[in-house]
């Protein structure tokens, strides 16, 4: 069970939903910059590297800044997600606390240290989980 206050989680909600919004910002600057795409036909494609016709309207270095951003964007919605549900700050690996200082500092972290070191040490260069580990 997570142990966040009622203050901490609507602080992790405002600082998710700030940075939701600047990301969604971000992608959509990239689009109108790039190409004369829609966010949802681009974005859908953009996660699939081996699709040619996006490559060739958008350079690697554009599609992987966007891939990023991308893959973001869907972390704090998830992060959003389990605040709403109330399963925030508990790692879906273990179920054990996340803990709050790593929260802090990674605020979509869905994993406790632990699981996450595991995970990466096994999805070496897979998985989209953009949080680094502490
Ligand atoms: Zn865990």
């Amino acid at each position: 069970m997570t142990r966040l206050t009622t203050q901490e989680i609507s602080q992790f909600r405002n600082r998710l939903r700030a940075r939701d919004l600047e990301l969604r910002e971000a992608i959509h600057a990239s689009l109108v910059n790039n190409a004369d795409k829609t966010y949802a036909e681009v974005a859908g494609r953009v996660l699939d590297l081996a699709e040619q016709s996006v490559a060739d309207i958008i350079s690697d270095g554009q599609i992987l800044q966007m891939e990023k951003e991308v893959a973001e964007q869907a972390d704090v919605v998830a992060a959003l997600a389990r605040l709403t549900d109330g399963t925030y700050g508990e790692c879906v690996d273990c179920s054990d606390d996340i803990g709050i200082k790593r929260l802090e500092a990674y605020p979509t972290a869905k994993r406790c240290i632990r699981c996450q070191t595991h995970y990466e040490s096994t999805h070496r260069g897979g998985g989209r989980d953009t949080t680094p580990s502490l």
